[in-house]
């Protein structure tokens, strides 16, 4: 169980407790930094909306002691669109998972990217569909082994930073469960954000995709995570493509840090809802 901070604590539905996340599972850690991050900024989540897909990542958004919204597979976007519209002075903070996010709710990804709605969306990726039985994502790297590849991905997976900023996006990040003080630092740059912010997080799932590809343990998923030594803060122009190493069935190599930032007005703006561009 996620041993939350007193601080933390007062953000949590504890009556929900136990959770369900498997021991190892790397969506608690970055659970616990964001509630570290939310329990600086917010005495209480009053002003704040959840709104989360169908998986492991998305199940955390129930813990949460706020309002909280758990959609159908893949359309957390379009809920939270409506939400932002109707209600301009909430925080609407999007969680959602690599299949959830960029498989079944991929279209929509794109189009709040390119929408430049005032929406912060933390995308969990561990390479897996974890809660529906490990099937294949598109994020899964060649060569690793699935409920739905038992002979190996023969795909190449999305680099979904480089997707949602190439959709419009005008903040976009990647962290790791590993480094959760570079999470912490993004996702409250994310949550300042005026426009579409979007936070990859690299997480693993100890019960599917470790255990299927014989990685070892949750601390083991970690601490490979740890020698990628991933470039943080990487500029445009040095960031490094995806480089599949399926022989050893792990990631590859992902810039990490803040990949994108710039200003533009959010459709809310355009819709003349909120004031001007900040
Ligand atoms: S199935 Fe995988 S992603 Fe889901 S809780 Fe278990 S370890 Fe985490």
């Amino acid at each position: 169980m996620i041993e939350a901070a007193p601080t933390e604590k007062r953000l949590l539905r504890l009556d929900m407790m136990p959770h369900m996340l498997c021991p190892g599972c790397g969506h608690g850690i970055v659970f616990d930094a964001m509630l570290r991050v939310l329990a600086r900024r917010y005495e209480t989540l009053d002003g704040v909306a959840f709104v989360a897909g169908i998986g492991c990542s998305s199940r955390v958004v129930g813990y949460v002691d706020s309002a909280t919204m758990h959609t159908t597979h893949g359309r957390p976007l379009t809920f939270a669109t409506g939400l932002k519209l109707a209600r301009p002075d909430l925080k609407v903070i999007v969680v959602t998972g690599d299949g959830d996010g960029l498989s079944i709710g991929g279209n929509h990804l794109i189009h709040a990217a390119r929408r430049n709605i005032d929406l912060t969306c933390v995308l969990f990726n561990n390479e897996i569909y974890g809660m529906t039985g490990g099937q294949l994502a598109p994020t899964t790297v060649p060569g690793a082994f699935t409920s739905t590849s038992p002979e190996g991905n023969h795909e190449e997976p999305f680099d979904a930073a480089r997707l949602v900023e190439a959709a419009g996006a005008t903040f976009v990040a990647r962290a790791q469960s590993f480094r959760t003080r570079l999470f912490e630092e993004v996702f409250a740059e994310a949550l300042d954000h005026p426009g579409f912010s979007f936070v990859e997080v690299l997480t693993d799932c100890t019960e599917y995709f470790g255990r299927t590809n014989h990685l070892g343990t949750g601390a083991d998923l970690l601490f490979a995570q740890g020698r990628e030594e991933p470039a943080v803060d990487a500029d445009l122009a040095t960031r490094p493509t995806l480089r599949p190493v399926p022989e050893k069935r792990t990631r590859p190599t992902l810039a990490t840090g803040v990949l994108h930032r710039s200003r533009r007005s959010t459709l809310e703006e355009a819709m003349g809802l909120v004031g001007g561009a900040r």
